[in-house]
């Protein structure tokens, strides 16, 4: 691809298959690249993308660092949730939410379960620090060898330690687990990346082990540097148990009058539905989720921070408890295992992404490297426990249909 690419001749070559579009902005710059892919776009689909053309985020970083064959930007509609008291240990103070989705009910529910749960006091948090983990699989020529080269990483972690901290200044080696299979070895090496969710991070380190290390010392041969045992973008067991990136957990104690005059229930309603669906229900159909949605909350935040959506599976995974107490009030609680988020680093560089950062109070270049993220833990499993509250109270009542027509068709409910 020569520098006086026009697009009669992108446009052929692409036609042709040997277009390399993502060269293009080494070529002509980022700004005329996207130009360029926008005018093929126009030519070879039945869309003159008049709006995603319009955008305001700086191209130049967006292009080289999230998205190759940038040709513009999607716009999904931001709305905001909140106040809601938190007492957590990184997060303290009252918070709004920045929700962004298409779903119509999905913000008005969490700004329901902040009212009630504000009423009440509000919300207490909880973050663990499981670190991120990557699980490069190896290939030995026996069992023996596979047992020897257990035995090789077991004696050799403060030298595996090295080798991952030499990488990044932010990471830390945390740990390695390995399992043996035959003549296959899964590792899974476990990393605190600061206020980074990390899996960058985590894949340099992990490569920098297996070349430079692993392969000169030992016979083991590296057969992909994720072996699934981390397991990075799928639901599973291990990280169900284990946790993964933060555990969080939030709790409320609700007063029966603030369930009833807010929520339209009684404590006792929500209790029964979170027993039959979120726990017998899901037990019936084997799911991983113990729960009513939190994967509808932590998308909207997700979108919102420019965390990765794919890790809304992840997110996806949880217990809900509800209980009524000794004075006939409502307990309320969320555990989410594995919730892998950034303060820094991959899309919440982005303009927008970023202001959705400052909303919650998230400034990276203040306080100590490592509690921006953990904050932002905290703060989301809050919004999570409101939405999950205001769902329950919603199924409890019978009235998921009716909001759902008010509030995602516009419409007045019928029936
Ligand atoms: P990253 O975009 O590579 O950013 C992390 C970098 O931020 C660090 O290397 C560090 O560089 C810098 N940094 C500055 N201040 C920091 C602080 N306080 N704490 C931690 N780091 C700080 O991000 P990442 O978190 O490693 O990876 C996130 C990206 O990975 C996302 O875009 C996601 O979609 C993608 N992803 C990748 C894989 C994979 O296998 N590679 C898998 C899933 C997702 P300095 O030390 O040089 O300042």
């Amino acid at each position: 691809m020569s520098k006086n690419i026009d697009k009669k001749q992108l446009i052929t070559e692409v036609v042709q298959g040997t277009a390399k579009m993502h060269r293009l902005d080494k070529e002509i710059g980022s700004q005329a690249a996207i130009r360029l892919r926008q005018e093929v776009v126009r030519e070879l689909t039945p869309s003159s993308i008049e709006t995603i053309t319009e955008f305001s985020m700086d191209y130049s970083q967006a292009s080289k660092k999230n998205c190759e064959n940038m040709i513009g930007a999607t716009q999904i509609p931001l709305g905001i949730a909140g106040p809601l008291k938190i007492d957590g240990t990184y997060s303290k103070g009252e918070y709004f939410f920045p929700l962004a989705t298409t779903e119509g009910c999905l913000v008005a529910a969490v700004n329901r379960g902040c009212r009630a749960s504000m009423l009440s006091g509000g919300v207490t948090a909880h973050i663990e620090s499981k670190g991120i983990t990557r699980a490069p699989v190896f290939r030995t020529k026996n069992l023996k060898e596979s047992r020897d080269f257990v035995r090789w990483i077991k004696d050799n972690v403060s030298l595996i330690k090295e080798y991952v901290e030499k990488t990044d200044p932010h990471i830390t080696f945390k740990g390695i687990q390995t399992w043996m299979a035959g003549r296959n070895v899964f590792t899974r090496f476990i990393f605190d990346t600061a206020d980074a969710m990390g899996m960058n991070m985590a894949v340099v380190a992990c490569d920098n082990v297996i070349k430079n290390l692993i392969a000169k010392e030992t016979t083991a041969r590296c057969v992909s540097v994720s072996g699934n045992m981390c397991s990075d973008k799928k639901p599973t067991a291990l990280t169900f148990i284990l946790g993964r990136g933060m555990s969080v957990w939030a709790e409320i104690f609700l007063k029966k009058e603030d369930v009833k005059s807010v929520l339209k229930v009684d404590p006792k309603d929500i209790v029964e539905v979170n027993n039959d669906k979120n726990h017998l229900g899901s037990e019936l159909a084997g799911s991983y989720g113990f729960n009513a949605h939190f994967a509808n909350i932590v998308a909207a935040l997700f979108i919102a921070t420019g965390q990765d959506p794919a890790h809304v599976v992840e997110g996806s995974m949880g217990v809900t408890t509800a209980e009524v107490t000794d004075d006939g009030d409502l307990y309320f609680s969320i555990y989410l295992p594995s919730l892998i988020i950034g303060a820094v680093g991959g899309g919440t560089m982005l303009d927008t992404q970023r202001e959705a950062l400052e909303i919650i109070g998230i400034d990276v270049k203040k306080g100590t490297p490592g509690d921006n993220v953990k904050k932002l833990a905290e703060v989301m499993a809050a919004a999570i426990l409101a939405g999950e509250l205001s769902l329950l109270s919603a199924l409890a009542s019978q009235d998921l249909a009716r909001a759902h027509v008010v509030y995602g068709r516009a419409q007045e409910y019928k029936i």
